[in-house]
């Protein structure tokens, strides 16, 4: 187990909110002040823009915010010119979806599956809807799952893009991705990889999975909000064109005709998100240093103990007892998880509650939504006491009337 006394002291919404229960990492992980601190002395040292200024400070900001991209190249084993910056995972998929799209035609197929977070898979039903193209779904197993099994059989000569999560936001399930990528690249398709839940949790090799695309957000794994991240094999970026055009990307423009720079600072018009890049590249020092396979270790037992506490009440039904990372997702039976999320609120504890933008999942499930807990390097077993104790109280309170 990690020691989370140590960890918590360095995350000063704790000191803040010393009750706090925090069981909502999946939909953001919370900020470490070392984070903060390198944010901060950016915008109070060197604050200036990069690539533009021809002075010593903005040369400075230049190189904290290159640096920031090795650095995000090293984590995911990627080259520098393969990472493009964005202001969260879903502006990386809308973007790669309108890029690649024009590469389409009609009556080609898009593949994915019904653990899709929406912002991967609506880029791809608009697109879909506009070219005459069709999407369509892996069966999943009877326990959620993606098989590589079931993708093979649907694969067919129109098949050009598989987009896929990495992880489930609702099951916690990590999608057989690189035998499924070997497997498209065998039929010529490209692969996108939703990483969102992936990075904080698992070490990720692109160039090992060899998967063509890859997106994640900073703020999930102990960065700061407003920065994501595409990863794109280069021979495939330098085929693509911008969507967005102005300042910074382009060499050379004449009253009809502009120039582009190389990958990856085409595809970055603009000011960029100078200060939450550096954040990023701290918060990748810090998972680093604490070590992902330590993390993963750390929150499965958590998740351990919390399942088997949930086993010993009745009337609640956990969606993945299988989960491959900290995420319990569950229900007390005919309770709204937003009726149940009141009470789990007033003692002090968060965790979500709904569809988390994930509704082919929670429908396949035969559910309005679900209550998830998610587990990060911060949470104890007297985290998982607490929501225990409200799952009993929602149990004992909507279900007191029933005759035995
Ligand atoms: N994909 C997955 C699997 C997610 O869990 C999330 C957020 O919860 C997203 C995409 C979207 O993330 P963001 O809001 O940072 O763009």
């Amino acid at each position: 187990m990690l020691d989370c006394k140590k960890i918590r002291k360095m995350f000063p919404i704790y000191q803040n909110y010393p009750d706090l229960v925090y069981l909502d990492s999946g939909a953001t992980s919370l900020k470490p002040q070392c984070v903060l601190d390198k944010m901060n002395e950016y915008y109070t040292q060197y604050g200036v823009n990069i690539h533009r200024g021809v002075y010593r400070l903005s040369y400075q900001a230049t190189e904290a915010y290159d640096q920031a991209r090795q650095i995000v190249a090293d984590f995911i084993h990627a080259h520098f010119n393969e990472i493009v910056f964005t202001k969260n995972v879903t502006e990386a998929l809308n973007k790669i979806c309108q890029m690649y799209q024009k590469k389409l035609k009609e009556n080609d197929e898009i593949i994915t599956c019904e653990l899709e977070h929406h912002s991967s898979v609506l880029p791809w039903m608009k697109a879909c809807e506009e070219k005459n193209m069709k999407l369509v779904y892996i069966p999943l197993n009877d326990e959620g799952r993606v098989t590589v099994d079931q993708f093979k059989k649907i694969i067919t000569h129109q098949s050009k893009v598989l987009v896929i999560t990495y992880v489930s936001n609702v099951m916690g399930y990590i999608t057989p991705l690189k035998e499924m990528i070997q497997l498209a690249h065998q039929h010529h398709m490209i692969v996108i990889v939703d990483a969102a839940q992936a990075v904080s949790h698992l070490p990720i090799d692109v160039k090992d999975l060899d998967c063509d695309f890859l997106a994640f957000s900073g703020h999930k794994m102990l960065g700061p909000t407003g920065i994501g991240v595409l990863y794109g094999k280069k021979e495939l970026l330098k085929t693509l064109d911008p969507i967005d055009y102005g300042g910074d990307m382009n060499e050379e423009v004449d009253l009809y005709h502009v120039d582009i720079k190389d990958i990856p600072f085409r595809f970055e018009a603009g000011t960029p998100m100078i200060a939450e890049a550096i954040g990023l590249k701290e918060a990748i020092h810090l998972l680093q240093s604490i070590g992902l396979d330590q993390i993963r270790q750390h929150e499965l037992e958590i998740l351990e103990y919390a399942k088997e506490k949930l086993s010993q009440i009745p009337n609640v039904t956990v969606y993945n007892k299988t989960s491959d990372i900290g995420i319990l997702s569950f229900n007390v039976n005919g309770v709204h998880p937003h009726d149940a999320a009141t009470f789990f609120d007033e003692a002090n504890i968060c965790l979500r509650a709904g569809h988390h933008c994930a509704q082919l999942i929670t429908k396949w499930l035969h559910c309005i939504g679900t209550l998830r807990a998610t587990f990060y390097i911060y949470n104890t077993k007297e985290d998982v006491d607490k929501m225990i104790e409200v799952v009993q109280e929602v149990v004992s309170f909507f279900h007191q009337f029933e005759v035995k």
